[in-house]
């Protein structure tokens, strides 16, 4: 690190050269690692002026308020990027650092698995351990703007195809290519799904004569990249139905009533396209409890999901097959769940060893491929979910790739490479999601809601 002269050097060439921002920014960063905390702030506070939009500035800014004790305005420093969907990453850690610095625990822990979930390499294990959630303690999200990510860091994000009613005014219609056999393990989670979805549009006859449209709604809970919208697509393919992935981005907009117009336009298409599988991914920022919110605005885009799921009348939403997936159902408002609506939660859990395997001989099926050891690389990928498999597999086909290239021919893929791959890959944060929904749903269950969590919470697996 640079000594104290080198960096007297730096202040005197930052005041001779006070519009240089890449100086600044750097002499603001020596003075943060340094500890000169007051010093650092002003400098950014310079660059800032600058550059008012800089994610480097604005992290550096914000850290050096946190690290005074100054949550507030290190909040304030953030707000401009939070406010918008998609931020970056660790902006959300510190911002997770500040509300937890202002005591606000549950807020504080929705903006670190938010943030993590999109991107794990910004996780904090120091932090994570202190983000125990006290039960039932109204999170403050909502109230520094919305909080999730515009797309799945894991998830091939949705082709959207330009299909005919596609658009930015609510997502497009697709054609899933993938059904439940390329789905590994969660037989449970595809019973369950058969049965609510697949059997009433399979056999609406049946259905009918005990009086049970076909249609309705499932919420998918889980910790992030367990792969619920790759289980939505499976369902859409399954099915034959058209699919309509719904983002965030496709939603929500800044302006009053844009959004809900947005949304009101989402089930037109669906409705167009039935038999259609529609999707919401994040849906806790599109189903927020209402209670948690301070605009009237949110509350509104609330109400208007709630009678969309309703339809104008008992047959707007026949065949109409609502999907939604969130990593964070408790901020969920519990009117989601009356009959009709998102009436059933389904858990989507982590795949234990067995499904590790399957997950990957699905993920490996179309590669060069030599003997492979599947159940060797899942016994060494514990806590390792569907998405950080990607990763691993993504990994060892690049690096694969490499030395094809190099050797002139295609050289297959081996189990020492997806092992070495899976040594270094981090996995998702699936534990520190374990102990949020444990603080969250112990002493929350009175429903019965969350009762196919229970024993993954309670056992002391995670
Ligand atoms: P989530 O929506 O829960 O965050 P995704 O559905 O985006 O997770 O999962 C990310 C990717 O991981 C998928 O695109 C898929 O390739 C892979 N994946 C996850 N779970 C499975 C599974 N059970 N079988 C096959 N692939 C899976």
């Amino acid at each position: 690190m640079l000594d104290d002269a080198g960096l007297q050097a730096l202040r005197e060439a930052a005041r001779l050269s006070p519009d240089n921002l890449p100086l600044r920014r750097h002499l603001a960063g020596l003075l943060l690692e340094k500890g000169y905390l007051a010093e650092a702030e002003t400098e950014y506070r310079a660059a800032l002026m600058l550059a008012p939009r800089d994610v480097d500035v604005t992290a550096g800014l914000a850290e050096a308020f946190v690290r005074q004790n100054a949550h507030g305005s290190a909040l304030a420093a953030l707000e401009p990027f939070l406010a918008s969907p998609g931020y970056p990453p660790r902006l959300g850690v510190i911002a997770a650092r500040a509300l937890l610095g202002e005591g606000d625990m549950g807020g504080a822990a929705y903006r670190y698995h938010e943030a993590v979930s999109r991107d794990p390499s910004v996780g904090d294990p120091d932090l994570a351990a202190r983000l125990v959630v006290p039960p039932l303690q109204a999170p403050a999200a909502p109230s520094h703007g919305v909080s999730a990510p515009a797309a799945s860091p894991y998830g091939t994000p949705a082709p959207h195809s330009g299909a005919p009613g596609g658009g930015p005014d609510g997502g497009a219609v697709e054609r899933s290519g993938v059904t439940f056999a390329d789905v590994a393990g969660m037989e449970a989670v595809k019973e369950a799904l058969r049965v609510k979805l697949l059997l009433p549009l399979q056999q609406p006859e049946l259905f009918a004569a005990f009086g049970k449209r076909a249609g309705g709604g499932v919420l998918l809970y889980g910790p992030p990249g367990t792969g619920k919208t790759h289980l939505a697509r499976a369902a859409a393919g399954e099915l034959g139905a058209s699919f309509v992935n719904v983002g965030l981005a496709d939603i929500l907009d800044m302006y009053v009533g844009s959004s809900e117009r947005n949304l009101r336009a989402t089930f037109e298409l669906a409705r167009r396209s039935r038999p259609c599988v529609l999707f919401f991914d994040e849906v806790d920022a599109l189903a927020a409890r209402r209670s948690d919110m301070r605009q009237a605005h949110n509350r509104q885009l609330v109400n208007q999901f709630l009678a969309e799921l309703d339809g104008v009348d008992q047959s707007a939403n026949e065949g109409v097959l609502v999907l939604a997936a969130t990593n964070v159902p408790w901020y969920i408002d519990v009117a989601f769940r009356r009959p009709g609506r998102l009436d059933q939660p389904v858990f989507v859990p982590p795949p234990d060893a067995a499904a590790r395997a399957a997950i990957l001989r699905i993920l490996c099926r179309d590669k060069p491929l030599a003997e492979m050891d599947f159940d060797a690389v899942a016994r060494i990928t514990e806590h390792f979910v569907g998405a950080d498999l990607k990763g691993v597999v993504d990994r060892a086909v690049e690096a694969k790739l490499h030395q094809s290239i190099s050797a002139g021919r295609p050289i297959p893929l081996t189990t020492a490479d997806l092992v070495a791959a899976a040594r270094s890959t981090k996995p998702t944060a699936v534990r520190e999601w374990m102990s949020t929904a444990r603080n969250y749903v112990m002493h929350a269950n009175e429903s019965g809601a969350w009762d196919e969590l229970m024993p993954w919470i309670k056992g002391n697996k995670w």
